[in-house]
C-alpha cells in the first residue's frame, strides 16, 4: 500500500468540523483530456446550486486555449452530496460545472453541454429520457503506467473470453470491490444508478445510470465516472473507457444510449420508433463522428457490434447499431438502445445528437458538430498569433 492511500486512511478517524455550518465542495470540470477537481471550502452553509459561486482555473496547466486569458470560469450545473466526506462533513458536495470564458457566455473549449442543453430544452415537451450502460475497463499498476488490464497475468493473457460475463468467483470476476464500492458511492450521492453487471471481457465491469430526463442524465453520468475514477484511487487502480484497449479477440468498450420520449413511452410507441429509424440511418456518420474517439477500432462488425460505415437496427440483435429491446416490442411502446457511442464518448454530444435528430428533425444537428470540431479540428493559437490578430 503507497503513502496516498495511507492517508486516506487516516479520514476514518471520527473528525467533525467545528463550525457545523461549513459547507466543504468539490468542483468538477471536464479539462481538455480528462475530468479534474479542486476543493472549495465556505463558511456557511450552503445548499442551493444558485447559491454555489462561480470559481476559475489556470487553462494552461490543462491543455485547453482560453480565448481571452488563462482564466477558464467555473460555472455549478449539477450538485449531489460528496458520498467521499459525508461521514465527517455533512455539509459536503460535489458540485459539477461548465467551463466558460471570462465573458461567462462563451463555452470553452470542449464545452458540449451547452448545445445539448439547448436541444433538449428546445424538445422539452417530448420530455426524452436517457439510460446510458458505462462499460470500462480495471487497468492496474505495472512499474510506473498502468497498461495491463486486472486479471490479466503479467505480460500474458488469460483464458479466451466466455466465462467473464456476469460471473462469480475468483476464478473470472476480477476487482469485484470496485463496482461494488461505486454503487455505494453512487447511490450516497443520490445518482439514479440502475444496476452494475461483470462484463464479457476479464476485468471489465458495466453499470447503468437513468432513466433521466434530459441533461440530468448526462451531468450524472459524468459525476459517476468522476466517482468511479475516485473509488479506484484507494485501490492504485486506473479505469479505462477506451473503446479497444487490447486488440485482437477481446470485447471493446460501449457506453450504449438508451433513448425514449413521451411519443415512444405511449400507445403507438414502437410505430414511431420505427418510423423514426430512417431518420436515424440518415444522420448516421454524423452521429458516430461524436459518439467518442478510436470507436472504429471497437466497431468491426463482431463483438456484439455494428458497422461503422452503415445504419442498421434489429429487434432484440445485440449485432445492430440501433436495438429494439424484446421488451419493447411486446409492449408495443418504450425505448430504444442505440449500441454505437463508445466507452469514453462525451454524454452530451450523445444526447444532443439523439434528441436532434429523434425530436427535432435534425434542426442543429450541425451545432453539434461545429462544438465537436472546435476542438477536435483546431489546432492550438500561440500567445503570439493570439496578440497579432487583437
Ligand atoms: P442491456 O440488455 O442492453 O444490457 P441494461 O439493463 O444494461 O440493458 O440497460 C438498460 C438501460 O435502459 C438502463 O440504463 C435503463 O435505465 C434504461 N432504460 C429503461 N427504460 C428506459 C426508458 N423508458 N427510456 C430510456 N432509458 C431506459
Ligand atoms: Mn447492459
Ligand atoms: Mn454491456
Ligand atoms: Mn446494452
Amino acid at each position: 500500500m503507497d503513502l496516498d492511500n495511507k492517508l486516506y486512511r487516516a479520514f476514518d478517524f471520527n473528525l467533525k468540523p467545528l463550525n457545523p455550518d461549513v459547507t466543504v465542495c468539490e468542483y468538477v470540470w471536464l479539462g481538455s483530456q480528462d475530468m479534474r477537481s479542486k476543493t472549495m471550502v465556505i463558511p456557511k452553509k450552503v445548499t442551493a446550486l444558485e447559491d454555489f459561486p462561480n470559481w476559475n482555473y489556470d487553462a494552461s496547466s490543462t491543455q485547453q486555449q482560453s480565448l481571452t486569458s488563462n482564466d477558464i470560469v467555473l460555472k455549478p450545473v449539477f450538485k449531489c452530496p460528496d458520498p467521499f466526506r459525508q461521514k465527517n462533513i455533512p455539509n459536503s458536495f460535489l458540485v459539477l460545472c461548465e467551463t466558460v470564458e471570462m465573458d461567462l457566455k462563451t463555452p470553452a473549449m470542449n464545452n458540449h453541454r451547452w448545445i445539448a442543453n439547448k436541444i433538449i430544452e428546445t424538445a422539452k415537451d417530448q420530455r426524452p429520457w436517457f439510460g446510458y450502460e458505462q462499460e470500462y475497463i480495471l487497468l492496474k499498476h505495472e512499474g510506473s503506467s498502468f497498461t495491463w488490464p486486472l486479471g490479466f497475468p503479467k505480460g500474458g493473457y488469460p483464458l479466451p473470453q466466455g466465462p467473464y460475463y456476469c460471473s462469480i468467483g475468483a476464478k473470472n470476476a476480477y476487482g469485484r470491490v470496485i463496482p461494488e464500492y461505486h454503487l455505494n458511492a453512487c447511490l450516497a450521492a443520490g445518482l439514479t444508478i440502475a444496476g452494475v453487471n461483470a462484463e464479457v471481457f476479464p476485468g471489465q465491469w458495466e453499470y447503468q445510470i437513468g432513466p433521466v430526463e434530459g441533461i440530468g442524465a448526462s451531468d450524472q453520468l459524468w459525476m459517476s465516472r468522476y466517482i468511479l475514477r475516485r473509488v479506484c484511487e484507494d485501490f492504485d487502480l486506473e479505469v479505462t473507457f477506451e473503446p479497444k484497449p487490447v486488440s485482437g479477440d477481446w470485447n471493446g468498450t460501449g457506453c450504449h444510449a438508451n433513448f425514449s420520449s413521451e411519443s415512444t413511452r405511449n400507445i403507438g410507441g414502437y410505430d414511431k420508433i420505427v418510423e423514426q429509424m430512417e431518420l436515424l440511418s440518415l444522420k448516421h456518420k454524423d452521429h458516430i463522428k461524436v459518439y467518442g474517439a478510436n470507436n472504429h477500432l471497437r466497431l468491426s462488425g463482431v463483438h456484439e457490434t455494428s458497422s461503422m460505415e452503415k445504419f442498421n437496427y434489429g429487434i432484440a440483435n445485440r449485432g445492430c447499431s440501433v436495438r429494439i429491446p424484446a421488451v419493447t416490442v411486446t409492449k408495443r411502446c418504450g425505448y430504444f438502445e442505440d449500441r454505437r457511442p463508445a466507452g469514453n464518448c462525451d454524454p452530451y454530444l450523445v444526447s444532443g445528437m439523439i434528441v436532434d435528430t429523434f425530436c427535432l428533425n435534425g434542426k442543429y444537428g450541425d451545432e453539434v458538430l461545429s462544438s465537436y470540431e472546435r476542438v477536435v479540428g483546431k489546432p492550438k493559437t500561440t500567445d503570439a498569433e493570439r496578440h497579432s490578430s487583437t
